[in-house]
């Protein structure tokens, strides 16, 4: 098999940017289905915060799959529907994890040629929904309020890098709290609450089963350094000419250049995860202790952490406004001296 054409890839609308894990292409490849008239199938929360797959016609019900949900997506009945979309003779996005793209084409049995895209991420693992909702319940229980909102990393406040978790709470007076965590973080981060599947993942190559394979640019740095904004950048594996197609038609919103793949070679694109040290014990804790054990054991939590993360937050916030106001500042020098110059040549 051929080695796929790699990109680093930033959607030009910043705002899409934040409102995507990495550099935003999803959302560049699904606006091009829908304004066809294709379908869009992708992970999304519900209300009660499960990922499941959905099907999308709209950019609303689109905006909803944006953004990893670290945790296992429940498929439901999405291989039925999209084979009667695609009998129905629409035009069909899959997007999911590499396993969930092979399981598709399984499913199908049949080749849809050009009617049917598949998009797979990169994925070192999805974790158990059953940790998942513990973890919610036991956030809850602290905060004495219903949960309301779910950023799983939050890049607005904390930059594309760092790994944090943030919540939304509703308290029943109707004000609102907001919760900077990273004990789901350390938890996935263990590899500890991953299905036991993923240890012996078959798709951790630079070949994948889906068209195209999206995932965060780790190495950016190294392969494009001047590109990295800690906004999110995404890495682009061009699998197949359709995938080439694709990219070509979308390619005008976007900020890429080419790369080697050698500059991100992720431990994904190599080898699956190694079974964790300590794996079967968290599994026995998990079903003997409550989640204030399995917290503090496993997740690292204590309360500095969380007053440490406001700050941090509070933090970047400033230095936010600070980078941009630089940038106010070059802008306006640059400005500025142009109109002196034009003045200097009309004396
Ligand atoms: C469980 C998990 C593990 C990951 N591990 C890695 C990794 O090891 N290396 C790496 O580079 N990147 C990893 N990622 C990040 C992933 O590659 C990015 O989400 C992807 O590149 C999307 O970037 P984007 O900015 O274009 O899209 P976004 O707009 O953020 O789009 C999100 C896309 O991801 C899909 N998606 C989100 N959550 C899930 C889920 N639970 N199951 C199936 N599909 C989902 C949606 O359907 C949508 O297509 C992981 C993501 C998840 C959910
Ligand atoms: S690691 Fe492999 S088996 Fe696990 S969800 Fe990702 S693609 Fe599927």
């Amino acid at each position: 098999m051929e080695k796929p054409l790699v990109y680093a890839v930033k959607h030009k609308d910043i705002d899409v940017r934040m409102a995507s894990r990495s550099g935003g292409i999803f959302t560049a490849i699904s606006d091009l289905v829908l304004r066809e008239g294709g379908v869009v199938y992708g992970c999304a929360l519900d209300q009660k915060f499960k990922a499941s797959h959905i099907r999308a016609e709209t950019k609303e019900e689109r905006d909803r799959m944006r953004g990893s949900k670290y945790v296992q997506s429940d498929m439901a009945d999405t291989l039925k529907n999209i084979r009667k979309d695609l009998e129905e003779g629409r035009y069909v996005l899959f997007s999911g994890t590499s396993c969930q793209v092979a399981g598709l084409y399984s499913f199908l049995g049949k080749d849809y040629g050009k009617q049917l895209f598949c998009m797979d991420i990169l994925c070192q693992g999805v974790p158990s929904p059953l940790v998942w909702e513990r973890y919610l319940q036991w956030q809850e229980e602290i905060n004495g309020a219903k949960c309301t909102g779910v950023i799983f990393r939050n890049k607005r406040d904390f930059g594309w890098e760092a790994s944090v978790e943030t919540l939304t709470f509703n308290r029943e007076d109707g004000t609102t709290k907001t919760v900077h965590s990273q004990v789901f973080r350390n938890l996935f981060g263990s590899h500890r609450i991953l299905r036991e599947s993923c240890y012996q993942c078959p798709y951790k190559e630079i070949n994948h089963p889906g068209d195209m394979t999206i995932g965060d640019f780790w190495g950016i740095k190294r392969a494009a350094p001047k590109f990295d904004d800690n906004c999110g950048v995404s890495l682009v594996l061009i699998n197949t000419g359709r995938a080439g197609e694709l990219f070509d038609a979308v390619k005008e919103g976007l900020d890429y250049v080419s790369c080697r793949i050698e500059d991100s070679m992720q431990t994904t694109l190599k080898r699956p995860l190694a079974w964790p040290e300590g794996r079967d014990e968290f599994w026995r804790d998990f079903r003997e202790n409550d989640f204030d054990y399995l917290a503090e054991k496993y997740g690292h939590y204590n309360t500095d952490n969380a007053a440490k993360l406001d700050r941090l937050a509070k933090k970047y916030k400033n230095r936010n406004k600070w980078v941009l106001a630089k940038k106010m500042y070059r802008c306006l020098r640059q400005y500025g001296k142009r109109i002196i110059h034009r003045e200097t040549r009309q004396e």
